[in-house]
């Protein structure tokens, strides 16, 4: 019998899941459907419980969803625990089993598809929202050099290096701050983890925040040359990146934990990118 997953979300048209995802089990031979859900706001839970009773297997979730799934979940994984939010969903009976793959995915698409390790490397993660909720943990395994998160609402970049301390066993220095407390410090990895980008906005980075041989990361993907990146390449930056591999990594890490195989994810990123010009 084919197995039924979907996305849901609100709006949903714009998801590249069940692309994705078909195309994940058309690779790996894993007879399953994978459809989009639109949930009227307010009605998450009975949207899910609706699916779950026509047989649904397992849900990824996007905006504005993500906490109500968190609420929704009777099993949270430690990654979905952190990040207060939850992108992935595996239902087993009355269990409702909930992750969040949106920072090892960033991880894996940095350090395997773009080549460029964190360990001993200086990360700068711009914005303290969900996605940088959930890069944290995997970030800091990473063993990089430091940990500096900047966000415009100060409070919030230190309430989350504050919690990332707690969670940091190796001992990765880690720090909350402004953008004005940056001068003179340069970065090996930045990470746009803010969503300026959506609105063609571009936080106040200074462009000696991005040290020599830098990588730039856009979280957001499909917008081309973001303003992040434009500053990036004005400071001389020639790594680029946008979150199309972060996507494709995600989708794969809950397919591993839905099927049980981990599908290869070149031929989607191939599909999705959007060249950076
Ligand atoms: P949130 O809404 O949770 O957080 C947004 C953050 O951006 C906040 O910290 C906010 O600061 C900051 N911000 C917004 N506008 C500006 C601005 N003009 N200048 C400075 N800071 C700003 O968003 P998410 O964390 O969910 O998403 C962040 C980005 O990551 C988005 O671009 C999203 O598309 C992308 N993303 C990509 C994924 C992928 O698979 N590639 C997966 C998930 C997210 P403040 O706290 O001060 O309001």
């Amino acid at each position: 019998m084919t197995d039924r997953y979907a996305v849901i979300g609100n709006p949903i048209e714009q998801s590249k899941s069940p692309l994705i995802h078909t195309a994940f089990a058309q690779v790996t031979g894993q007879d399953l459907a994978y459809t989009k859900v639109l949930s009227p706001l307010g009605e998450f839970a009975q949207t899910v419980d609706a699916f779950r009773a026509a047989g649904g297997r397992g849900m990824n979730v996007t905006a504005p969803f993500k906490l109500d799934a968190f609420a929704y979940a009777t099993d949270l994984a430690p990654s979905a625990q952190l990040a207060g939010a939850v992108n992935a969903m595996k239902f087993e009976g009355d269990k409702i089993f909930a992750e969040n793959f949106d920072g090892v995915g960033l991880v894996r698409d940095v350090v395997h598809n773009l080549g460029c390790p964190l360990q001993g490397r200086r990360v700068l993660l711009m914005g303290a929202g969900g996605a940088t909720r959930g890069a944290l943990l995997p970030i800091l395994a990473q063993g990089p050099a430091e940990l500096v998160i900047v966000n415009r609402t100060l409070s919030k970049a230190q309430e989350l290096a504050a919690i990332a301390q707690t969670q940091n066993s190796g001992g990765v220095p880690v720090r909350g701050v402004g953008y004005g407390d940056l001068q003179g410090q340069a970065f090996d990895v930045v990470f746009n983890a803010t969503s300026a980008s959506l609105t063609a906005q571009v936080p106040p980075l200074s462009t000696s925040a991005f040290a020599p041989g830098a990588l730039a990361y856009e979280l957001a993907y499909g917008k081309g040359l973001t303003p992040f990146l434009k500053l990036a390449q004005q400071a001389g930056v020639t790594r680029l990146a946008d979150g199309v591999g972060m996507l494709a990594e995600q989708a794969a890490e809950a397919f591993l934990w839905w099927r049980g195989v981990r599908p290869d994810t070149r031929a989607v990123i191939h599909t999705l990118t959007v060249p950076l010009v």
